[in-house]
């Protein structure tokens, strides 16, 4: 099988996957209506989720192929209007699948906090505590560029008045990750109702990145999921 052959086996794969995981965002809170997008980078194409259709009525013929300088290749509907984000990410770091979530505790946080603490050693798996980036109206270049400065050292990023955005090297990882900061910021919100939270130190998640290490080269290689 030639590259373009096993580039559109594998794009075929990513429009099921985007499908498939447009709907798990409504089903596990992660968005609601049309809201969020989801895409995976397939050689030097990204297919991307609609804008504007239900997550429910999406088919798979509706996600849009783009190439990574914006020209649209394939796809009955409208490309995302996150498309620069999405690019951006993909043109500045290793990602394969970015996930772009409205959950509703990320975008508690982002109306009061600068940031996501390390409230629990999982975050180290996103690169340490989640900054958020200031308000930008969505779709637009300003919002794209703060996304990526945050992306070029963590897998996550909160987007202020808005919601979070998470990379991976599958779509499975980045959705997980998705999943994982919207855990760590109910954990924060429950843990200020207690009272003045303990937040893991620069040192203590230093700590737990280097076991990670040690257990990954000495075993079998640990899933994020397993930490
Ligand atoms: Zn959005």
């Amino acid at each position: 099988m030639g590259r373009v052959e096993a580039d559109e086996r594998e794009l075929d794969f990513a429009r099921r996957d985007l499908v498939a995981y447009g709907v798990r965002m409504l089903e596990d809170g992660l968005a609601v209506g049309t809201a969020g997008n989801l895409s995976v980078r397939v050689g030097d194409v990204v297919a991307i989720s609609p804008s504007g259709i239900l997550y429910r009525e999406i088919a798979p013929e509706d996600v849009c192929v783009v190439s990574l300088d914006g020209q649209k290749l394939s796809g009955k509907a409208t490309v995302s209007s996150e498309w620069p984000m999405h690019s951006g990410i993909y043109r500045s770091t290793d990602a394969r699948a970015v996930v772009h979530t409205h959950s509703a505790e990320v975008v508690a946080l982002s109306l009061s906090q600068s940031e996501l603490p390390a409230v629990h050693y999982v975050i180290a798996g996103l690169g340490g505590p989640v900054p958020v980036v200031d308000y930008v109206r969505f779709g637009s270049d300003g919002l794209a560029d703060g996304a990526i400065s945050v992306m070029a050292s963590r897998n996550a990023a909160i987007l202020q008045n808005h919601g979070a955005v998470t990379r991976g090297a599958t779509l499975q990882q980045a959705y997980e990750r998705a999943l994982l900061l919207e855990w760590l910021a109910k954990v924060y919100r429950l843990s200020l109702g207690y009272g003045d939270p303990r937040i893991l130190t620069a040192d203590e998640l230093a700590e737990v990145e280097a076991e990670v290490r040690r257990r990954r080269y000495g075993g079998p290689a640990l899933e994020d999921g397993a930490r």
